[in-house]
């Protein structure tokens, strides 16, 4: 069932991999200036409905959310410092993290003494633009580089953000992929931040590239896939959707997984739910260089979900952690920064992910007095003398071990094999009669 429809995600044309096609997804939404609301995610989102049969959610600004409120929308058309020839010598249509998000508007001359508290660069990066926001609070600032600055002569600017905060609405989409049952699968993906390519933009392609797969396959579970600014999206989301959130057996905030670092697994609040044993199992199998880690209130919207008012089962997955790499939240997270065989892996790895959701069970064993003898049923696979093989071993695991109390996954784990090899092992002796289902 799921295997099949998933893994031709994989067949593209002779030329281009996946890893090109995730990437240019990527190269297509890193110019456009999203935000926490705005025309940005309008347009990011409608990118990838043409993709996922995304629906986008407008809530009204001044909406309450639990403690918090649908902020103003913010929309930016344009910005820059000039010097007295009228030389723009910061230009927002340059890069568009030379603007303090959710900057207020403003029309002004001033002096650079004036000016210099309202700009913000990295002097230890001095080429980078560092990303500053400003969403609760009404400012307005630049940011450039420490070399831009360092450059800037004294004199008087004229100064202009042509911005406005009005009374409109937050933007967010959401794909609902109806499984046999109502029990769900949420992956979250934050799309609020502007020209940044590994925070963010890897999430919401690796995100959209597996929605798309999955859109395709047969469901056990059904699927939630959620495109949300940070913080107040999936705040907002929760708010709307209380009732239903008992419904989600297994959560994943996907952020940061297009970088060349290793996988970095977040546990869930509840640290031994079923997704976080299951990406334990999936990350220690393979490469052997993943980290696990214990959760903790910091992060992304995994502490949304995993507030004690909710306690989902939600973990996250990372590369490098944010915060850990210089590039992080500047403009060095740039295209170039976003790997094609990264976000390709991320993708097999959720995959992967499904593929153990979908079709982890506990079964039994019917014919457990005495090994059954495998050779007359066309399953005695040893060579004689040479030892057994992997897959020899997770037929003999699967039958030890399904007395209905430990599932496939239990299995994978204690005989250190992984889950597909022990799954298959699983279905062939279901096929030969040996196995049943057993009490899920
Ligand atoms: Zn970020």
């Amino acid at each position: 069932m799921m295997s099949a429809t998933v893994q031709s995600t994989g067949t593209v044309g002779p030329q281009e991999t996946l890893g090109d096609r995730m990437h240019a997804l990527a190269a297509r939404l890193y110019p456009i200036c999203r935000s926490i609301t705005g025309n940005g995610v309008r347009q990011s989102l409608r990118i990838l409905s043409e993709m996922i049969p995304l629906e986008l959610h407008e809530v009204p600004s001044g909406t309450p959310v639990f403690d918090w409120t649908v902020p103003r929308e913010w929309n930016i058309r344009d910005a820059y410092v000039a010097n007295a020839r009228g030389e723009r010598v910061i230009d927002f249509r340059r890069h568009n993290l030379h603007v303090v998000q959710y900057s207020a508007p403003v029309r002004a001359r001033m002096t650079l003494d004036d000016l210099r508290s309202r700009l913000f660069s990295i002097p230890e990066r001095p080429n980078a633009i560092p990303y500053r926001t400003s969403y609760y609070k009404e400012t307005w600032g630049f940011c450039l580089t420490d070399t831009q600055l360092r450059a800037l002569q004294p004199g008087e600017y004229e100064v202009v953000i042509d911005a406005s905060l009005t009374d409109e609405s937050l933007t967010y989409g959401e794909l609902f992929l109806a499984g046999e049952t109502d029990e769900e699968v949420l992956f979250h993906a934050h799309c609020c931040h502007p020209s940044l390519a590994n925070d963010n933009l890897s999430g919401l392609v690796v995100a959209a590239f597996l929605a798309d797969a999955l859109a395709k396959a047969d469901r056990r579970y059904s699927y939630r896939f959620l495109f949300l600014p940070g913080t107040i999206g999936p705040i907002t989301w929760l708010a709307r959707n209380e009732q239903r959130v008992s419904r989600i057996r297994h959560g994943l905030v996907l952020s940061g997984i297009g970088d060349a670092g290793p996988f970095t697994y977040k546990r869930s609040r509840r640290s031994d739910a079923p997704i976080d044993r299951a990406m334990q199992h999936l990350l220690t199998s393979a490469a052997g260089t993943a980290q696990i880690r214990d959760f903790d209130p910091y992060g992304y919207d995994e502490r949304q979900y995993c507030s004690p008012g909710f306690n989902l089962p939600v973990g996250c997955l990372m590369r490098t952690p944010h915060g850990t790499y210089p590039e992080y939240h500047t403009s060095d997270d740039n295209l170039d920064f976003l790997r094609r065989d990264s976000l390709e892996e991320s993708l097999r790895l959720l995959v992967d992910l499904v593929y153990l959701l979908e079709r982890d069970r506990r079964c039994v064993n019917l014919s457990p007095k005495g090994e059954p003898q495998l050779g007359k049923r066309g399953l005695y696979r040893s060579t004689g003398g040479t030892g057994v093989d992997a897959r020899h071993m997770a037929l003999l695991w699967v039958l030890n071990l399904s007395d209905g109390s430990f599932s496939l996954l239990d299995i994978a784990d204690r005989a250190h094999l992984p889950f597909r090899l022990i799954e298959e092992a699983a279905s062939e002796l279901e096929t030969a009669g040996l196995l049943r289902p057993g009490p899920q």
